[in-house]
C-alpha cells in the first residue's frame, strides 16, 4: 500500500443512520467521495443506544417489558436491512442479530436476578447498537459494489481506552499497533484509472465502543461517536475528519432554542471545545484532543443537504467574529457557601472541591469575590440534594459556631456561555452580555470568566435560560432583535400604527435586523391571539373571525412569553383603567410604549410607581405621542436637561382641536357652530367637553412637569374650562344644542381681544415653580401661537440657554397619522435601547 495515500475519516452521527433512506444517503455521500481510503465511523441509529440501557433500567426493574421491548428494536434493525439488502444477506445479517438478541437477554436476565447492572454490563448492553448499524451499513455498501472491498472493524479489538477522573484515556501506542495489524491490504480500483495512490480501500468501523487493557468491554460515553471518529483520524493520521449530522453545521447556538441561529463558518479548536462542553450537542468536547496534536482539521456537516459547506474546526479560523457562538446547559443547581470566617482562610476552596469530589460531584462552574466572603459552584441538577450534604457535613463545626453562615442550594438554574476567541483583549463583550441580559429583566446569579477570555459564563434561573439565550444571541447580531409585541386599542390610532407596522416590519428585519412580532391585538370586546407574528395584512379580518373574548390578563400573560427576549405592549387607548395596569406589567419586565396620558397624570403615587416599578425591572417605558403626537416634545425637554440646562418655563397650544377652534373663530361664525362643524370633521373628542373642559391639556402640563422633575398633580392646575357652567353633565346632543346660548360671552372675549389688537389662543402655561395655568389668553398677532395652522400644535421652552429667544416645537399635533408615527418612532427607540443598530 502506498502509505503516502492518506485517510480520510467520515463519522455519521445517529441521526444520519436513523433508516434505510437514511443508510442510502450515507452510501451516496461516500460514493461521491473521490479520495481512496476512507474510514467510516457510524453511531447507533437514532435512538437505540437509548432503548438499550433502557432495557437496562428495566431489568433492574424486573420489568417485564423487556421482550417487547428487544422484539421492536429487532423489528426496526429488520425493516432496514430487508429494504436494503439482498434477502440471504439480510437473513444472515439478521440470524447474527437474534444470536445478539439471544446474548442480550441472558445478560439482563442476571440483572433481574441482581437487581443492579455493573458498568461494565450496562456498557456491553449499550453498545450493541453500533455493532448492529456498521454491520447492516458494511454490507450494504459492499452489496452496492461501488467502493470496492469493504472492511468492517469492530472498534472493541483495537480501540482500548483506560477510564479515568477525566473521561477516558487513550493508550495510544497500544491502539495504533492492534488497528495497522488489522488493516487491509491495498484492494484494486472498482474501475480502471480511478483511486489513486495504490487502490481503494474503505472501513466500515463502530463508534461509541472500545475495550480497557484487560479486554473489557468499555464505551466512550454518551454521545462518543464523535470522539471515536476524531481518534481513528489521529490513529490513521487522516487529512481530514468530517463529522456528518442532521445540521448544517456548528450552529451560533442550539437551533431548537434559538430558531435564527446561523451557521457558523469556522472555529478554532479551542472555540468548539468551550462550545461543546456547555452543551453544544452537535459536537463531543472530547472530539476536538486528537484533532489538535495532529492539526486535522475537522468538518462538521449535513448528511441532509451535503451540497451545503458546513462547518470548518482547525488551528487558524478564518473568521474573526468576537463572538462565535453562545449555548446553554440547562438543570443545574447552585450552591454558595457563605461566611465572613472564610476570609484570608486558605484551604476552603479545596475543602469544599473535595468533598464534592469524594462524593464524584462534577462542578461545571466556579465564582469566588475577591473579598472571600462567598463561593459559589453549579454542579448537576440532580445531584444538588447529596451535594449540599456533603458540603453542611464538610463544614459543621464552622457553620455551628457562626464562621460559615449558610450553606445554600438553588436547584433550578441554567448556565449560558458565550464563546470566542475573538474576545480576548476586547472590552465591552461582557458589558454586552449583562446588558443583553438586563434589558431582557434577567437577572444573573453568578459569573465566571475563564483567563483565556474566551468564555464568558452566567448562571441565571432555570425558567430563563431559553429567553436569556435569545437575548444575548441577538444582543451579538447573531440574530434579529425580536419584539413580541401586544397592541391594545385598534381604534383611531391604534388601526394606523398597525397599518404603518404592516408596511415597515419586512423592511426593518432586512435593513436592521429587527424582527417586530406583533402577537396580539385587544380590542374593548374581542382580543386576537397568535402564537408566531399576526399577518398585519390580514389583522381585520381575523379579529373578526378568529378573536375571543377580551380579556387583560390572559392577554399579557400570552404577549410576555418566555422564549422571546423583549414584550413590549403599546396601549393606544386613552383607557384610565388600562393605565392602572402599567405598574404591574413594567414590574414584570413588560416595557410598554403609549400616547395615553392617564397613566403619566393619574396621583402623583401612582405615578412614583410606575418609575419604582421600571427601575427595578429594567423594563422601559415610552410615551412621547402623549404630548403633541408626533413632535418631539418629551425627547426635547429630556435633552435639554440631561445636557444640564434650566428650563424656565414651558408654554404652548397642547391641543389640535382647541387650536384648531380659535385659529377659525374670526366672528364671521358663531362659535357654537364652529365646535359642531370641528366635532364633524372629527377633529374633536365624541364628547367636545372633553376637549373644552381643557382637562386635556391639564394632563399634558403635569406630564412634562414632572418630566421636569416637578412633584405636580392636576389638583395644581389652574384651568379655565370652555365648557359653560350648567352645561357639564348632560347628552352630548343636550349640549350642542344649549351651546349657542353662551356665544355672546364669546363673542364679547374676541371683540375685547380685538380692540386691544391681540388675539385669542387657549393656552398651557408651566413655570420652574411649579405654576401651571390653562386657559385662554390674549396674545399679540405677531407671537408664535397666533401665526399656527390648523391642529398645529405649539410648544415653547424657555431656559437657560434659549432665553432670548426660546426653543420652539411646532407641527401638526394631532390626528392618526402623526400620532401613530410618534408611537411608531418610541418602539424603534426602544429596540436601539434593547440594542439594536438602526
Ligand atoms: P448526531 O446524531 O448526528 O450525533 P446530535 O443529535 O448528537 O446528532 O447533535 C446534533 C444536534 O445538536 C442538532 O440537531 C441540534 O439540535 C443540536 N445542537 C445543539 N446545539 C447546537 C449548535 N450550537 N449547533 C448545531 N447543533 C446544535
Ligand atoms: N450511540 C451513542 C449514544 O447515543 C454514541 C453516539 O451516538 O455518539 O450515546
Ligand atoms: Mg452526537
Amino acid at each position: 500500500m502506498n502509505t503516502t495515500t492518506p485517510w480520510i475519516v467520515h463519522k455519521f452521527g445517529g441521526s444520519s443512520v436513523a433508516d434505510a433512506d437514511c443508510f442510502r444517503r450515507v452510501a451516496d455521500i461516500l460514493e461521491s467521495e473521490r479520495e481512496p481510503r476512507l474510514a467510516v465511523v457510524l453511531s447507533a441509529a437514532r435512538g437505540v443506544t437509548d432503548a438499550l440501557l433502557n432495557l437496562v433500567a428495566l431489568a433492574e426493574r424486573q420489568d417485564s417489558q423487556i421482550r417487547a421491548e428487544i422484539a421492536a428494536l429487532r423489528a426496526r434493525h429488520a425493516k432496514i436491512a430487508e429494504t436494503l439488502l439482498a434477502p440471504a444477506s439480510a437473513q444472515l445479517y439478521l440470524a447474527s442479530f437474534d444470536r445478539d438478541c439471544h446474548d442480550i437477554e441472558g445478560i439482563l436476565h442476571t440483572v433481574q436476578l441482581t437487581r443492579s447492572a455493573a458498568r461494565n454490563v450496562s456498557d456491553l448492553i449499550a453498545g450493541y447498537g453500533e455493532l448492529w448499524s456498521t454491520k447492516l451499513f458494511h454490507r450494504y455498501l459492499e452489496e452496492r459494489g461501488q467502493r470496492g472491498a469493504v472492511q468492517w472493524i469492530d472498534a472493541r479489538q483495537v480501540l482500548v481506552v483506560e477510564w479515568g477522573a477525566l473521561g477516558p484515556a487513550v493508550q495510544w501506542q497500544e491502539s495504533r499497533e492492534k488497528l495497522h495489524k488489522g488493516l487491509p491490504p491495498p484492494s484494486p480500483p472498482p474501475q480502471a484509472g480511478e483511486g489513486k495512490g495504490g487502490g481503494v480501500s474503505t472501513l466500515v468501523i463502530t463508534g461509541f465502543i472500545a475495550s480497557d487493557r484487560r479486554g473489557v468491554q468499555t464505551t466512550l460515553g454518551r454521545n462518543g461517536s464523535d470522539f471515536s471518529g476524531s481518534i481513528f483520524g489521529a490513529l490513521l493520521d487522516a487529512k481530514e475528519i468530517q463529522i456528518w449530522t442532521d445540521v448544517d453545521g456548528v450552529l451560533s447556538a442550539d437551533p431548537r432554542r434559538v430558531p435564527d441561529a446561523t451557521v457558523i463558518d469556522s472555529l478554532s479548536y479551542n472555540e468548539a471545545m468551550e462550545l461543546a462542553y456547555f452543551g453544544a450537542k452537535v459536537i463531543h468536547p472530547q472530539t476536538m484532543a486528537p484533532a489538535v496534536g495532529r492539526d486535522i482539521p475537522i468538518w462538521i456537516r449535513n448528511t441532509f443537504a451535503p451540497q451545503k459547506p458546513g462547518t470548518l474546526i482547525c488551528a487558524h479560523p478564518k473568521s474573526n467574529l468576537p463572538v462565535k457562538g453562545i449555548t446553554n446547559i440547562e438543570q443545574i443547581a447552585l450552591i454558595n457557601i457563605e461566611g465572613a470566617g472564610m476570609i484570608g482562610v486558605p484551604g476552603t476552596a479545596h475543602r469544599l472541591f473535595g468533598a464534592l469530589r469524594e462524593e464524584g460531584i462534577s462542578v461545571i462552574l466556579i465564582s469566588q469575590g475577591s473579598s472571600e466572603h462567598s463561593i459559589c459552584c453549579a454542579i448537576p441538577q440532580d445531584q444538588s440534594e447529596r451535594a449540599a450534604a456533603v458540603v453542611r457535613e464538610a463544614f459543621r463545626r464552622e457553620l455551628k459556631e457562626g464562621q460559615i453562615q449558610s450553606v445554600d442550594v438553588d436547584p433550578d438554574m441554567a448556565i449560558l456561555a458565550v464563546v470566542g476567541d475573538g474576545m480576548a483583549g476586547m472590552p465591552g463583550v461582557a458589558a454586552k452580555v449583562f446588558g443583553a441580559l438586563g434589558e431582557a429583566s434577567i437577572n444573573i446569579r453568578a459569573i465566571a470568566q475563564g483567563a483565556s477570555e474566551r468564555n464568558i459564563s452566567v448562571v441565571v434561573d432555570g425558567k430563563h435560560a431559553t429567553r436569556a439565550l435569545r437575548a444575548v444571541h441577538a444582543g451579538f447580531y447573531l440574530s434579529p432583535h425580536t419584539l413580541s409585541i401586544g397592541v391594545i386599542g385598534p381604534g383611531t390610532v391604534g388601526r394606523v400604527l398597525l397599518d404603518q407596522l404592516a408596511s415597515q416590519s419586512a423592511r426593518l428585519r432586512e435593513q436592521f435586523n429587527l424582527d417586530m412580532r406583533v402577537r396580539g391585538i385587544l380590542a374593548s370586546k374581542r382580543m386576537l391571539l397568535s402564537s408566531q407574528a399576526l399577518d398585519l395584512a390580514h389583522w381585520r379580518d381575523e379579529l373578526e373571525t378568529r378573536s375571543v373574548p377580551a380579556n387583560l390578563d390572559q392577554f399579557a400573560d400570552h404577549v410576555r412569553v418566555d422564549y422571546l427576549p423583549h414584550t413590549v405592549i403599546i396601549d393606544c387607548t386613552a383607557s384610565e383603567q388600562i393605565g392602572r395596569r402599567y405598574q404591574d406589567w413594567l414590574s414584570r419586565g413588560v416595557h410598554i410604549v403609549t400616547p395615553n396620558k392617564k397613566a403619566n397624570s393619574a396621583e402623583l403615587s401612582y405615578y412614583r410607581s410606575l418609575r419604582e416599578a421600571r427601575r427595578s425591572s429594567g423594563a422601559r417605558y415610552l410615551y412621547e405621542a402623549t404630548v403633541g403626537a408626533g413632535l418631539p416634545v418629551i425627547q426635547t425637554l429630556r435633552d435639554l436637561r440631561e445636557t444640564g440646562d434650566d428650563i424656565t418655563s414651558i408654554e404652548g397650544i397642547f391641543s389640535g382641536t382647541l387650536a384648531y377652534l380659535f385659529n377659525v373663530y374670526d366672528g364671521s361664525a358663531a362659535f357654537s357652530q364652529i365646535v359642531r362643524d370641528a366635532r364633524q370633521r372629527g377633529y374633536t373628542e365624541p364628547d367636545p367637553r372633553d376637549d373644552l373642559s381643557g382637562m386635556d391639556v391639564a394632563r399634558k402640563l403635569i406630564i412634562l412637569g414632572r418630566e421636569m422633575g416637578l412633584e405636580l398633580d392636576l389638583a395644581d392646575v389652574e384651568v379655565e374650562s370652555l365648557v359653560p357652567a350648567g352645561l357639564e353633565a348632560g347628552s352630548i346632543e343636550d349640549f350642542l344644542e344649549r351651546l349657542p346660548h353662551h356665544d355672546a360671552g364669546m363673542r364679547a372675549r374676541l371683540e375685547a381681544a380685538r380692540g386691544r389688537n391681540k388675539v385669542l389662543r387657549y393656552v398651557g402655561r408651566l413655570d420652574a415653580q411649579g405654576k401651571a395655568t390653562v386657559g385662554l389668553v390674549e396674545l399679540d398677532t405677531k407671537h408664535a401661537f397666533a401665526n399656527i395652522a390648523l391642529t398645529d400644535n405649539v410648544v415653547r421652552f424657555a431656559t437657560r440657554r434659549y432665553c432670548d429667544n426660546p426653543l420652539i416645537v411646532q407641527g401638526p399635533g394631532a390626528g392618526p397619522e402623526v400620532t401613530a408615527g410618534g408611537v411608531f418612532a418610541d418602539l424603534l427607540r426602544l429596540a436601539t435601547y434593547l440594542g439594536a443598530r438602526l
